[in-house]
């Protein structure tokens, strides 16, 4: 069973079809299997360096076959979300045949509580395609702050790729959003959400419209509490 303080997911709502889109969060267990392809145009990541100063690494597991260019561009979103939490990513691109991209930890242990804690010091992000319209009905995505192996972020891609064909906004551009949004749960170790900026639950259409400075972006709060987890996430090391 899934608990609200161990994952989150995001869901389009149907009144987006008429006017909006809207963006909602509720709670939900992942499912389903994926693939995944290697790429090398993203930048890598030396996992073993430590890194004197917020900078994350984001091992991605493109496993929806995002069309190179597309994900470089939503990275590049995300990267752009998250400074504004004066956090550097670094994306490192997974192979496919990873476990790591096809685990997922549902035991919804508080930090500290767990029996094995999660010693890697970076956060595994996968993009896939092909689930059920009836799992996660309009989820865009979720997210597992307290996973202790596998994956710790999910996007549905084909949902997005849906999305995008009924409202005025790029793949890479909503892709983005959602990678930054479900980041920015891990971070922050919440799924908790904010009535503004990239956190809030809802999206409307006029928030991709016009977008002025700081709309889709964290608060002050938020930015604080991100800059203090990705510092421990990057510098701890593994056993
Ligand atoms: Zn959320």
């Amino acid at each position: 069973m899934c608990t609200a303080d161990a994952r989150s997911r995001s869901r389009i709502s149907g009144a987006w079809l008429a006017f909006s889109f809207f963006l909602t969060l509720g709670w939900l267990s992942p499912s389903g299997t994926i693939s995944a392809a290697s790429r090398q145009s993203v930048a890598q990541c030396d996992l073993s360096e430590v890194v004197p100063k917020p900078c994350l690494c984001i091992r991605l597991y493109n496993l929806a076959g995002v069309p190179p260019q597309t994900l470089d561009r939503a990275a590049e979103e995300a990267t752009r979300i998250l400074a504004t939490a004066a956090v550097d990513i670094v994306w490192q691109q997974g192979p496919a045949d990873s476990p790591e991209a096809r685990a997922f930890d549902h035991t919804g242990h508080g930090k500290g509580q767990h029996p094995k804690p999660d010693t890697r010091n970076y956060l595994v992000v996968s993009i896939r395609r092909g689930d059920p319209a009836s799992a996660f009905p309009g989820a865009l995505g979720f997210a597992l702050p307290d996973a202790q192996i596998g994956v710790h972020a999910t996007i549905f891609y084909d949902r997005i790729e849906q999305l995008t064909q009924l409202v005025i906004i790029t793949a890479p551009r909503m892709l983005g959003h959602v990678m930054a949004h479900e980041i920015g749960h891990l971070l922050l170790g919440s799924t908790e959400h904010s009535s503004a900026g990239i956190m809030k639950a809802i999206w409307d259409r006029t928030d991709f419209q016009y977008d002025p400075a700081g709309r889709m972006e964290f608060n002050p709060e938020q930015r604080r509490v991100i800059r203090e987890r990705a510092s421990v996430r990057v510098l701890r090391q593994p056993e």
